[in-house]
C-alpha cells in the first residue's frame, strides 16, 4: 500500500469513529483530498486508493492536472476566485467552496448564466473577522441573504469556512459550532434545507465532524507536508 492510500485509510478510520461518537452516519461526510502542490501522479495514488473528490485552490495548477486524470474525479474549487477566472472555474469544478463577497457571487451568477450552468456554491465566512482571510462576516451575510438567494443561476448549497489556526483542535470546536448555528438560521430564513458545511483540516477534521461537518478538506495529513 502506498503511503497516501494508508493515509486515506487512516483518516477515513477517524472520519468513520467522530462519526460514530457524534451519531451521525459515515456517508453523511464527503472526504475531499486537497492536492494543491503535489502533482497528478500522486493524486492518481489516492484515486487508486478509491478517493474521488479532490479539491484544488488555483486554477492553473487544476488546468494542469485535471486532463492527466480520470473524468470520475469530482474537483472542489477552495481557494480565493479572482473574478477573472471564473468563466474558467466554473466548466472544471463541480462545487465552489470560496465566493466570499455579495459582488463574488453576483458575478458568478451573470457567467453562470451566460455559460448556462447552474453551479453549486458555498458561502464563504470569516467569522473571526481576520483581516488576512477572505469571506463574509456573520452581520454581513445576515444582511445580504436575501438578495443572495435571489441570484437564480447559483445553488448555494451550503457555508465554508477556515477558522482562526489553534494549536489544539479543540479550540476550534466553537468556530464549528457557530457555522452549523448560522447555518440554521440561514436555513431557516430561506424556508429551504441548507445542506453542506464545508469545515475541518488535517489539524482538526475529527472536530470538524462531530460539529457536523458534510465536507472536510484534509491536505497535508494525506500528501505530507508541502
Ligand atoms: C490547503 C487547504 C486545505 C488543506 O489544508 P491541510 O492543513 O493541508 O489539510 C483546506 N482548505 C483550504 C481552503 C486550503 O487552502
Amino acid at each position: 500500500m502506498s503511503d497516501v492510500a494508508a493515509n486515506l485509510f487512516a483518516i477515513r478510520s477517524k472520519i468513520r469513529a467522530a462519526c460514530l461518537r457524534a451519531g451521525r452516519q459515515e456517508n453523511e461526510v464527503t472526504l475531499i483530498a486537497v492536492t494543491k502542490t503535489f502533482p497528478a501522479e500522486r493524486v492518481r495514488e489516492a484515486f487508486d486508493a478509491g478517493q474521488r473528490d479532490v479539491g484544488e485552490n488555483r486554477l492553473q495548477e487544476a488546468e494542469s492536472k485535471i486532463p492527466l486524470l480520470p473524468a470520475s474525479l469530482r474537483w472542489h474549487y477552495i481557494g480565493q476566485l479572482q473574478r477573472n477566472k471564473v468563466r474558467k472555474v466554473l466548466p472544471l469544478f463541480s462545487m465552489i467552496h470560496s465566493i466570499d463577497s455579495l459582488r463574488l457571487a453576483q458575478y458568478t451568477n451573470e457567467v453562470a448564466r451566460d455559460l448556462g450552468l447552474f453551479p453549486q456554491v458555498l458561502l464563504q465566512v470569516n467569522h473571526a473577522d481576520e483581516s488576512s482571510k477572505a469571506g463574509f462576516s456573520l452581520d454581513e451575510l445576515r444582511a445580504q441573504w436575501q438578495e443572495l438567494l435571489g441570484l437564480d443561476r447559483l445553488e448555494i448549497t451550503g457555508l465554508m469556512t477556515v477558522p482562526p489556526a489553534v494549536d489544539d483542535p479543540e479550540k476550534a470546536r466553537p468556530w464549528f459550532a457557530t457555522l452549523r448555528d448560522l447555518r440554521e438560521e440561514l436555513s431557516l430564513r430561506a424556508h429551504a434545507p441548507l445542506p453542506y458545511l464545508s469545515m475541518g483540516m488535517s489539524g482538526d477534521f475529527e472536530v470538524a465532524v462531530e460539529e457536523g461537518a458534510t465536507h472536510v478538506r484534509v491536505g497535508s495529513a494525506i500528501f505530507g507536508s508541502r
